[in-house]
């Protein structure tokens, strides 16, 4: 669609979801007469900036369906998020959320480059985490042939792989390394497999992370993006340019805000990403603060598809951590390790208090190639490690070299860092 035909079609859609929320969930209604702003003051597309955002911790205080803008004899599903600490974030869909969520699915597939001929092994988890069934609605309006093997498991993926001729994977980056590793353990040739594409997400990972996995796998990696409280994974997916994720703008209107003051920030601008549902009839959300840090571009893509693109999301505010006043994403770690011949893409973060001071720990594998059992090789290989990541994140770390195969490996979202502070 040409980029001023959808501006039109956002305008229509916003001024009607900011009508229906108003209407029918009291909380939208509160918020807005609290900032002094109706429905009606909505009168050009920047005019959103006037309304106010919608945080994780209004979605815990109307936990579980006070945000809900159908009765429950209207939704025909439920999925919730897997937080980490305390209530999920529930989301409910209609027959026709589920009908849009396939829709923007199935364009996701489309930018990986999948067709009723493929067949997709569906490794994101089935349940109440959106993945699994997300993308199987997806792969299901395509026509491609859905394997719905979930996560875990991990050698009968292979079987399947093998005797099922899976062309496309879905699944977390860091499960289809562990995928690979378990196939080079039995002898097989993660190379030889039919797999010629991967969609993966649900994780920030870096692109030394892509390259790896697009060596060993002989496939084409893409990034795909999305979150429970806007639908689940179908927000936004690269194309084979690999440069930025396509946003289904004609659903999830996006903007950058800045994280502090809360302004709009000038477009190409790094900030935090924000997104009003503009169809979503059950769980509507009006401006809703992802917490991921990103940037927007409006220029056309070589592919020819006219989204917005966001660049791919390097951190999350939440994943972030302060040491000594200094602030690390786990992603810089990662794509410091990887770059790294000796090092496996297998690591973990450990943030210790000794006394005053903040004490970063990173546990890094070797490959079993280089492990060595001379002290002396292992002690400048720990130099060599703590030195590129300090160049890389400005404070030294204490490297703790384990051995080949020792850290836990992830059969879903992969667990980098235990905070052992007490804050
Ligand atoms: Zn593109």
């Amino acid at each position: 669609m040409p980029v001023g035909e959808r501006r039109t079609l956002q305008f229509e859609r916003m001024k009607n979801i900011l009508s229906y929320v108003y209407d029918r969930v009291p909380f939208y209604k509160r918020k807005f007469d609290e900032a002094g702003v109706k429905p009606s003051d909505y009168k050009e597309l920047g005019d959103i900036a006037k309304f106010p955002t919608t945080t994780k911790i209004d979605l815990r205080d109307n936990y579980p369906f006070g945000l809900f803008a159908q009765p429950l004899k209207e939704i025909v599903r439920l999925h919730a998020s897997s937080g980490t600490t305390g209530k999920p974030v529930v989301a409910g869909y209609t027959e026709n959320d589920i009908d849009t969520w396939a829709e923007v699915m199935a364009r996701t597939l489309g930018c990986g480059d999948c067709t009723k001929d493929d067949v997709i092994q569906n490794a994101y988890g089935y349940g109440l985490f959106t993945g699994g069934l997300g993308v199987h609605g997806g792969g299901q309006k395509i026509g491609a042939t859905v394997i719905p093997i979930s996560g875990g498991n991990t050698k009968r993926q292979i079987m399947i792989m093998q005797d099922f001729g899976s062309t496309i994977i879905t699944c977390t980056p860091s499960y289809m390394l562990n995928i690979a590793e378990v196939a080079e353990s039995m002898g097989v040739d993660p190379k030889k497999l039919k797999l010629r594409v991967g969609l993966f997400g649900a994780e920030p990972w870096t692109n030394e992370m892509r390259e790896n996995i697009e060596k060993r796998l002989d496939i084409s990696a893409i990034d795909i993006y999305g979150l429970t409280e806007v639908i689940g994974p179908g927000v936004s997916s690269e194309c084979e340019a690999k440069n930025g994720l396509h946003i289904f703008d004609d659903h999830f209107y996006p903007e950058i805000i800045d994280p502090q003051t809360m302004e709009p920030m000038p477009e190409g601008e790094l900030g935090e990403l924000v997104f009003t549902t503009m169809t979503k009839e059950a769980f509507p959300v009006i401006r809703y603060r992802t917490r991921d840090i990103s940037r927007l571009n409006y220029e056309a893509c070589p592919c020819g598809r006219t989204h917005a693109r966001m660049e791919r999301v390097s951190g999350r505010t939440d994943d972030m951590l302060i040491i000594r006043g200094v602030n690390v994403f786990p992603t810089q770690i990662e794509s410091v390790l990887l770059t790294i011949e000796e090092a496996e893409p297998h690591y973990h973060i450990n943030v210790f208090r000794e006394g005053n001071l903040d004490v970063l720990e990173v546990q890094v594998e070797i490959g079993e190639k280089f492990f060595s059992d001379e002290i002396k090789v292992l002690e400048s290989l720990n130099k060599k490690i703590g030195h590129e990541i300090q160049t890389v994140i400005g404070i030294g770390c204490r490297i703790k070299l384990v051995e080949p195969k020792t850290l836990a490996r992830s059969e879903g979202k992969a667990k980098r860092v235990t905070d052992h502070r007490k804050l």
